[in-house]
């Protein structure tokens, strides 16, 4: 996510290194590069500047601190002005009435059926009864699309295949909602590849009609520069309540997604990064921007986390940490806990300094799989005492999951080095609380 964002905006502050002050010159060098740098990434040139023409006029308003570089400072103010930019504060989405109404709108292609399923994932998650409705009666595809993913994750579709009045449909589907006890109806609903007359025409009348809390305009990030001027017709003809990016794992440049709060003036309200259901998130200005910046983003890691990780199974883990009965088929429950997480690169893009660094590396959950194919290939009475491994087991296993005795000897070392750290955080934290304190 934004990895040469940050690259690009890391070496225009390196410009600033060795300097001991602030001053119109150096600081004008090191403006150019980060404006440079937004540019590159898509972001709408106007907002790029007024960004960069505040950062200028901070730095050289700001007393820089004795314990402070300049590069340090400047990171700071970036960080600032980019929060500014994508809005500032999170907005959650309204969902009053009952039932309450979402509607869905976008271009075909932009994500928004993949999308309404993790959103009713993530709101029946939060325990609420949530129906999706399928309007686009265009694509008969797009009908049992979101039917699978329904099944998926257990959520009831409204839909009538026959009917090619989206308005209409929508409207059956709250009735359905009433009378079946549901409190939130999603209605996705048409795009086309392109804005036209026949599309807006039917999204302004189920705006219109249906009175939605919510209206969310759902936009590719990989679309670029045309992905701000979309938003701005949509929102002429909507007025949407919040923006949703979608693709944000690709490798993309993305800024022009980032523009649209800046050029819409409507906030930001979630970000999609993946096919998984749970590859959702709500957006936060001033995490993304410590992200781009390369500081990470652990509050966010660590409410993933919470929300992903099975509570019972993390307290067992917990308590195995604590006394220090950690052993391989923990390991391996572990492992498919943060599998369930994501994209294994963009969780470790969120640990601070890690975002340059896994910069250019190919790593996908496949990375996982020798380790778990060793794992699996280990009986039981290896997993739970590793100590028991000596030549022959380790040439069994090898053969078995088809690595090198190798990896296995890796594989070993790492557990031991990770062993002996929870050790000594549980005698640092005075054997009272587990390892990542999520209990
Ligand atoms: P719609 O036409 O707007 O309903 O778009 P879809 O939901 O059908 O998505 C279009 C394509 O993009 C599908 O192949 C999705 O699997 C894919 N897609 C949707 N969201 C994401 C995302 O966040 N990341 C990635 N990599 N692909 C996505």
């Amino acid at each position: 996510m934004f990895d040469n964002l940050s690259y690009k905006l890391d070496r225009a502050f390196k410009t600033l290194k060795g300097q001991g002050q602030i001053t119109e010159v150096n600081v004008a060098t090191t403006v150019k590069e980060i404006r440079r740098a937004l540019v590159d990434a898509d972001v709408n040139f106007k907002v790029a500047k007024d960004v960069t023409d505040r950062i200028k006029e901070e730095a050289l308003g700001r007393d820089v601190l004795i314990s402070v570089s300049p590069g340090q400072l400047l990171v700071k103010i970036t960080q600032e002005e980019l929060a500014k930019m994508m809005g500032e504060k999170q907005v959650d989405i309204s969902t009053e009435g009952s039932p309450s109404t979402i509607l869905i709108s976008g271009l075909q292609g932009s994500g928004k059926t993949t999308f309404s399923g993790k959103l009713a994932n993530r709101l029946k998650k939060q325990g609420k009864q949530v129906l999706l409705a399928a309007c686009d009666i265009y694509r008969p595809a797009a009908i049992d699309q979101l039917k699978v993913l329904g099944e998926q994750i257990g959520v009831e579709v409204y839909a009538e295949p026959e009917n090619k009045d989206a308005v209409k449909i929508a409207k059956n589907a709250i009735k359905f909602a009433k009378d079946n006890g549901k409190s939130i109806v999603i209605v996705d609903t048409a795009g086309r590849l392109a804005v036209d007359e026949v599309m807006m025409k039917e999204i302004s009348s189920l705006k219109k009609e249906l009175n939605p809390s919510e209206t969310l305009f759902v936009v590719d990030s990989m679309t670029g520069q045309d992905a701000v001027n979309t938003a701005k017709t949509f929102n002429e003809q909507l007025d949407f309540d919040g923006v949703v990016l979608t693709k944000l794992d690709g490798d993309t440049r993305g800024g022009a997604a980032l523009s649209i709060r800046t050029v819409v003036e409507k906030p930001i309200k979630f970000i999609s990064s993946g096919e998984k259901m749970e590859a959702i998130d709500l957006f936060y200005p001033d995490r993304m921007a410590q992200r781009i910046l390369g500081m990470g983003d652990v509050v966010s890691l660590v409410e993933k986390a919470q929300e992903t990780f099975d509570q019972e199974e993390t307290n067992r883990l917990s308590k195995k940490i604590r006394k220090n009965q950690f052993d391989f088929e923990d390991f391996l429950s572990q492992l498919q806990q943060i599998k369930k997480m994501g994209n294994v690169k963009d969780l470790l893009g969120m640990l601070p300094g890690m975002g340059k660094q896994i910069k250019d590396l190919d790593i996908d959950d496949d990375a996982f799989k020798p380790v778990e194919a060793i794992i699996r290939s280990m009986t039981y009475e290896e997993r739970s005492n590793p100590e028991l491994m000596n030549a022959s087991r380790k040439k069994r296993i090898a053969e078995g999951s088809g690595t090198s005795v190798q990896e296995i000897n890796n594989l070993l070392k790492q557990f031991k080095d990770m062993r002996k750290m929870m050790k000594t955080m549980n005698k640092m934290s005075g054997s009272k609380r587990g390892l990542a304190g999520f209990n």
